[in-house]
């Protein structure tokens, strides 16, 4: 029989990966609240003008990245190739920007974007994503910025740089964007055919061209810095200070322009450094300009986009840790149907005091019972067969050290085996501070 499988560029989560997930995705929501971000969850997919008109018609999503979607009828939505078109619409929408400034928001989503597959580089993604709202300060820009670094900093990343560039506003843009025409007019020919537009269209665009030839063209273009127009230039100077102030390390790199149109002025990226040509964990900037798209009002806001995948990749590559699964703490054997009646009612009132518990459901015997129990890591094990039933007591077997003790299968096991599971978290910490105290 002829196997579905899943489709290019998606993964399949199994246990043995998500565990790590978890760890990532909780310290984001933690960080990210203890900076004042409340967290929005928007839909999956959006009109497909939304992204056309944010993200920028000219840009590589929107030109050949999106999955769009269409229903019967005629409307046609686009699966969300970024959160923040998504996340500005519903702002818009739900009258956000009445609300006291700043806004600060976050989300843990996925991303769908048509991408020549490889490592690093999937079809469906996952962004850890914050955008901040109101605030034109460049103290806002530093703001965001630190907290993506402290993130990165509490999943014990390393080697991570920090790139930033001010890409200015449509004012400074105009006179830049007529000294790029003019450096690539004479290249015209040799540019690949998106390039070609690009040259008419938006001429930036260029310089994010992935193709090595217009990248070697590009390679002595005008830089934006040069342009940069006196309250741009006083912010991107502003910034480089309040990131020194708060002791984060940075390189300017006049070259970023970010692959989204929306941006103005504080470009950034995060950079791992040895996870391969899919290095950039973290994408930000502001987008002073898309808000009075969106809603005719002039509101200036900022964020970022950071990888999930590529995050947990430099993880790995790093040996950082995560926090394990929780594992058993009791695993309930029985023999016969009286014993797996009681073992059932035993398992129900400890789950309910909030321990993890497991018991048979498979009818199996004693032996394979014993297997699983091993199988699954439980800490400890309880048998209960008739003799047990007929004494009331019941032998409870430190899986770990072997031990075995003697409690009572009437009311008072839920607290005796609360003793016991105490006692055995408590020998760790014994031993570590032992441990501790020896090597003094
Ligand atoms: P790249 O230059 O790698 O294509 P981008 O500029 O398209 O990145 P953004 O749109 O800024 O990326 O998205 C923010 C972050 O999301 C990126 O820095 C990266 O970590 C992650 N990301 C983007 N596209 C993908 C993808 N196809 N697969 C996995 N992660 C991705
Ligand atoms: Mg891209």
């Amino acid at each position: 029989m002829a196997m579905i499988q899943r489709p290019k560029g998606t993964a399949d989560m199994l246990p043995a990966q998500a565990y790590k997930w978890h760890t990532v995705e909780k310290l984001a929501a933690e960080t990210a609240e203890q900076y004042g971000f409340k967290e929005i969850r928007v839909p999956t997919f959006e009109d497909t003008g939304l992204f056309v008109r944010s993200v920028g018609e000219t840009t590589d999503v929107v030109q050949k990245e999106m999955f769009t979607v269409s229903a019967t009828g005629d409307d046609t939505f686009t699966l969300r190739p970024e959160g923040t078109a998504g996340v500005m619409r519903a702002v818009v929408e739900n009258g956000l920007l009445n609300e006291a400034f700043p806004q600060k928001l976050y989300y843990i989503t996925s991303c769908f974007r048509h991408e020549n597959v490889q490592k690093g580089r999937l079809r469906e993604f996952h962004q850890f994503g914050c955008e901040m709202v109101g605030s034109a300060d460049a103290k806002a820009d530093a703001d965001v910025i630190s907290m993506a670094k402290s993130l990165m900093d509490r999943l014990g990343l390393e080697n991570i740089k920090l790139n930033i560039n001010s890409i200015g506003c449509p004012k400074c843009r105009a006179d830049y964007q007529k000294a790029l025409r003019e450096y690539f007019a004479p290249h015209r020919e040799t540019l690949c055919d998106t390039c070609k537009e690009r040259l008419e269209k938006n001429p930036m665009r260029l310089l994010d061209c992935k193709s090595p030839i217009c990248q070697g063209i590009a390679k002595d273009a005008p830089l934006i810095v040069d342009y940069l127009c006196e309250d741009c230039d006083a912010h991107f100077k502003k910034l480089q200070k309040y990131l020194s102030l708060m002791g984060i390390e940075f390189d300017i790199n006049p070259k970023i322009v970010r692959g989204l149109d929306y941006y103005t002025r504080t470009v950034f990226e995060f950079i791992a450094e040895g996870i391969g040509a899919q290095s950039t964990v973290c994408g930000g900037g502001r987008y002073d300009g898309l808000l009075e798209e969106l809603s005719g009002k002039q509101v200036p806001a900022l964020g970022f986009g950071m990888g999930l995948e590529r995050l947990i990749m430099t993880m790995e590559q790093q040996d950082r840790e995560f926090i394990e699964a929780k594992t058993c703490d009791l695993y309930i054997a029985s023999m016969g149907d009286d014993a797996a009646d009681k073992a059932m009612a035993m398992t129900m009132e400890l789950r309910d005091e909030g321990f993890f518990v497991e018991y048979d459901l498979m009818g199996r015997g004693i032996k394979p019972q014993m297997k699983y129990a091993n199988k699954i890591g439980a800490k400890f094990v309880l048998v209960i067969g008739s003799g047990e039933l007929e004494t009331g007591t019941a032998m409870l077997k430190n899986m770990a050290s072997g031990e075995q003790t003697e409690i009572k299968l009437d009311s008072s096991f839920v607290d005796s085996f609360s003793n016991a599971l105490m006692a055995e978290m408590f020998k760790d910490i014994d031993g570590e501070v032992e441990a501790l105290l020896g090597k003094e």
